[in-house]
């Protein structure tokens, strides 16, 4: 049976490829919500005719209201990160994707859950900033949470049939290694804007793309997989696999290990998400290993790469310490995008907001939230004193 979708960040790189899985397999869009890009918005409506949708940022939303203004069957607009909640939280479809990108899509997750939607879930930053509250609420609502990220979704698959946790030895992410693989620090600290956002095997979002320059990336992914498999950092492991084929691995305690192979398209996770725990057809070429380069796995350079190392820190600290890393990270991300801060600036200033900023232990929402903000004021204020 076709599925109805609420699509959270649809115009964004996971949010266009989840609408390319809706249109191949003819899902009904129930709701669709976005930030900024109307014109992106008035053509997925278009095409989607959604019931609803939601618009953060207030002029936009304007936009978009004059410019469905007299349309047949326009869908009724909501605004704000209010909007992007109640949308959420919104009877109608089957199972709400959150393609939100930072910590404005954790409020959203919960709503979504606590409004007893199944969560197909590509906004790591929800699990990365408000974990406990995010795995707690599904196990409360009695949800699916169906993870999206190509590694988490690899061990996912990697883990039906396995009916006790204990049986897990260890989760081995894998990570591409981004586009400073193999460099030393003199030159990963001359890379720019342009460099970073390069990435070898993936085409995503800004901030995503730095992540995976950073490695920061692979470190929120550590956090993500310890909340959502409820395994301590010790029994998390990353390995730089350059190819990008194996997508993530688990081993067992009998020393068996299973992996998720394919090729890198993210419309793979996005659709066993969507039709789990059955598989959909997919008209994309089948992996051809027989013409694939060898498979190689590495040690990550923590030297080199210092946030992989700040996000394990981070993940062993507990509490608000994934909440301060992130909204940090965010933050100096946004500074590099704009070109005012350097490389290994990005590390420092996440050192700095994890150095000034206290942490909290089990904390709710509104802590979690205050924990953000803090960690980007030290930010901004780091920045601040460096340029004054
Ligand atoms: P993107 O920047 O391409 O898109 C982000 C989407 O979020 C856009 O639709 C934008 O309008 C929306 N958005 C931005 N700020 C918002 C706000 N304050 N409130 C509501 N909506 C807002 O990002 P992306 O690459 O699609 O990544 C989305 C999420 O998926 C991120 O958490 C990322 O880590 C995760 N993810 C992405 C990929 C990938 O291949 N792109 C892979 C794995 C995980
Ligand atoms: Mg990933």
């Amino acid at each position: 049976m076709p599925k109805t979708i609420t699509l959270l960040g649809s115009t964004g790189s996971i949010g266009t490829q989840s609408l390319d899985v809706a249109r191949m397999h003819g899902y009904r869009i129930f709701g669709l919500a976005a930030n900024s890009r109307v014109e992106i918005l008035q053509k997925q409506i278009e095409e989607f005719h959604p019931e609803y949708v939601a618009v953060v940022d207030p002029a936009a939303c304007e936009k978009l209201d004059a410019a469905l203004a007299g349309t047949a069957n326009a869908p009724k607009l909501l605004k704000g990160p209010e909007g992007l909640r109640t949308l959420a939280a919104m009877d109608g479809p089957d199972v709400v994707l959150n393609a939100v990108v930072g910590i404005a899509g954790l409020p959203a997750s919960l709503a979504a859950i606590e409004s007893g939607h199944d969560l197909a879930l590509a906004n790591k930053e929800s699990l990365v900033t408000g974990g406990h509250l995010v795995t707690d609420a599904v196990k409360k609502y009695g949800v699916k949470l169906l993870p999206v990220d190509s590694e988490h979704s690899a061990i996912f698959q990697c883990l039906q049939g396995c009916a006790d946790r204990r049986e897990i030895r260890r989760l081995i992410l894998t990570c591409s290694g981004g586009p400073f693989r193999g460099m030393g620090r003199d030159e990963v600290g001359r890379m720019t804007k342009a460099d970073a956002l390069r990435h070898p095997n993936w085409t995503m979002g800004p901030k995503i793309t730095v992540d995976c320059s950073t490695l920061m990336n692979k470190g929120l992914e550590v956090i993500e997989a310890m909340r959502l498999y409820r395994l301590p950092l010790a029994q998390v492991s990353v390995m730089v696999h350059p190819q990008s084929i194996v997508h993530s691995m688990v081993e067992f305690k009998d020393g068996a290990v299973l992996a998720q192979l394919g090729t890198p398209d993210m419309r793979l996770p996005i659709r066993y998400a969507m039709t789990y725990p059955e598989r959909g057809e997919n008209p994309a070429p089948p992996l051809d290993l027989l013409n694939s380069p060898p498979l190689t796995f590495l040690e990550p350079d923590r030297e080199t790469f210092p946030c992989l190392r700040l996000a394990e820190e981070a993940a062993e600290a507990g509490g608000t310490a994934c909440a301060i890393l992130n909204g940090a990270n965010e933050e100096a991300v946004r500074l590099f995008l704009a070109e005012k801060i350097g490389f290994y600036d990005i590390s420092d200033l996440v050192a700095a907001a994890r150095a000034t900023v206290l942490v909290t232990q089990t904390p709710s929402l509104e802590e979690i939230l205050s924990a953000d903000h803090a960690a980007r004021e030290a930010v901004k204020s780091a920045f601040a004193r460096r340029h004054s």
